[in-house]
């Protein structure tokens, strides 16, 4: 499974939260495992007992929108989430470039029929600090927006972990996803 959160501005900051990633040195090209090559991954530690890599947290910048929507396609996130922009007054050349990245991101995720969690800059808060101390240990220079990105996505699966996602993000703005 793949998350993606996104902090989008003029520089956008991105997590990706990957979990049972499948080890490609023990898996062959259509995804079975090759128990063989399994035997020595074990061995030497590189997988888990089914194959999976270890989870995975990557955080990144990004400067335009055509990046965004290469990862989101390259991934293809089970869930891209991603803060709404929050401006009582005037609108500056960054949050105007905020808007426009937010509708490009509901547009790209809406043809790729993936799923959208829209979360508010100030929900974040409670995250930045378990989020900037998970950075810190990839032993990582980061940029703000990583953190900031990072703290959505953190906070998303902290919802979800607690069973609370549904009842609290129901009224926001989402994609209608045609389940295959
Ligand atoms: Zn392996």
């Amino acid at each position: 499974m793949t998350l993606i959160a996104l902090d989008p501005g003029l520089t956008t900051g991105v997590a990706i939260h990957r979990t049972r990633i499948k080890c490609p040195e023990c898996h062959g090209v259509f995804g079975e495992l090759r128990f063989a090559q399994h035997a020595e991954c074990e061995t030497l530690g590189r997988c888990d007992s089914n194959g999976f890599l270890p989870d995975q947290y990557i955080t990144l910048v990004v400067h335009k929108n055509t990046e965004v929507r290469e990862l989101i396609e390259y991934h293809r996130p089970t869930v891209t989430i991603f803060e709404d922009f929050n401006s009582g007054g005037l609108i500056d050349k960054n949050g105007q470039a905020t808007i426009r990245l937010i509708g490009y991101i509901e547009a790209v995720t809406q043809v790729l029929n993936i799923p959208t969690c829209l979360q508010f800059p100030r929900e974040r808060y409670p995250m930045i600090d378990p989020a900037r101390q998970l950075i810190k240990a990839m032993n990582k220079k980061y940029l703000i927006h990583e953190v900031d990105a990072l703290a959505h996505l953190l906070l998303y699966e902290d919802r979800v972990r607690r069973g609370v996602l549904d009842k609290i993000t129901e009224r926001r703005r989402t994609n209608k996803v045609t389940k295959a």
